[in-house]
């Protein structure tokens, strides 16, 4: 029997269709319910069929190779609705998860459950394990 689209999986639709790489959060605040009702209701749609694929969401500012330009020619792409290609060599900036800083060379990391962190340094690494010790050992356990 065919599923009957209701008031929310439309509105989520049609927001979607001017821009298909909104967050749920955007989307709900278009909408006017929950980003997690708009979550179940994009996972629903997913699952039997209708929407067919996820797009791509990238921050394009946290890009950096040695040749600027090719950023400059990725965010192009990207404005434009081109097919992205990307380069070896393309970096991803990241910040330090305790002190917030640049994380300019090979990052410390902590593993807390399946997720990593990363550290700009071992005593940023440290720190961070002392301050939320409990947490990480209780996310260890699972
Ligand atoms: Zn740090």
């Amino acid at each position: 029997m065919p599923i009957k689209l209701d008031e929310i999986d439309l509105a989520m639709l049609e927001s979607l269709a001017k821009d298909g790489r909104k967050s749920f959060r955007q989307i709900s605040r278009e909408i006017k319910v929950s980003a997690p009702t708009v979550k179940l209701h994009y996972e629903r749609l997913l699952n039997i069929g209708l929407i067919k694929g996820v797009s791509l969401d990238l921050d394009l500012g946290k890009l950096e190779t040695s040749a600027s330009a090719k950023i400059g020619q990725i965010k192009h792409n990207v404005l434009k609705g081109h097919k992205l290609k990307f380069d070896r060599g393309l970096l991803v900036r990241i910040a330090c998860d305790y002190c917030k800083g640049p994380v300019h060379d090979r990052p410390s990391i902590l593993k807390v459950g399946n997720l990593e962190r990363f550290f700009c340094c071992t005593s940023c690494k440290t720190l961070y394990n002392e301050k939320y010790h409990g947490r990480i050992e209780s996310l260890s356990d699972r």
